[in-house]
């Protein structure tokens, strides 16, 4: 029951807690918005395919827990610690952008493009693993089953330029 829930429960969370962060920062900064939405949104997938490189395929107990997606790509896996440590990343990405900029709004508004790019990056994982996704994501999906058969390219999931910038990109030809 708790193991069904969990995803989407995830989703719930993640969701409101960037509708919070935008709800507080809109009325005082919506120019700042604009800028630190998409800013939040490229931290976060940068963090997906680094934290995807390096601890989920190095030598970590988050690595056996990914080899356990790597096994059997169809299910769904969700722990207490994957639950959690989100919200862990995000708590210390608010911290480090109010050190920066002083200003807790828009340290507000990066988290809040993080947690949509992050519950946009599972959606989307569980989207490419599935029989019924449309035919347009063939290729990312292809790409990203390449990453399954070849562990040391194509990191990125939600977003695969990431592979080009660090020269891990495998395309259908390799
Ligand atoms: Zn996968
Ligand atoms: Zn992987």
């Amino acid at each position: 029951m708790i193991a069904r829930i969990a995803s989407p429960l995830h989703h719930a969370v993640t969701l409101a807690l960037a509708a919070m962060l935008l709800g507080h920062a809109l009325p005082q900064a919506s120019a700042v918005v604009l800028f630190a939405l998409p800013v939040g949104w490229l931290v976060g997938s940068f963090a997906e395919y680094t934290i995807h490189r390096f601890l989920m395929h190095g030598r970590t107990p988050a690595a056996r827990e990914h080899a356990r997606h790597h096994a059997r790509p169809d299910a769904e896996q969700i722990d207490l610690r994957s639950w959690c440590a989100p919200f862990f990343f995000w708590a210390c990405a608010w911290l480090i952008v109010v050190a920066v900029t002083a200003s807790p709004p828009a340290a507000g508004v990066v988290v809040a493009g993080g947690c949509l790019q992050y519950s946009w990056f599972r959606f989307f994982h569980r989207v490419l693993h599935a029989p019924w996704r449309p035919r347009w994501l063939d290729g990312a999906a292809a790409f990203h089953a390449r990453h399954h058969a070849h562990p040391r390219s194509n990191f990125g999931v939600s977003a695969r330029f990431w592979d080009r910038v660090f020269g891990t990109w495998r395309g259908s030809g390799a």
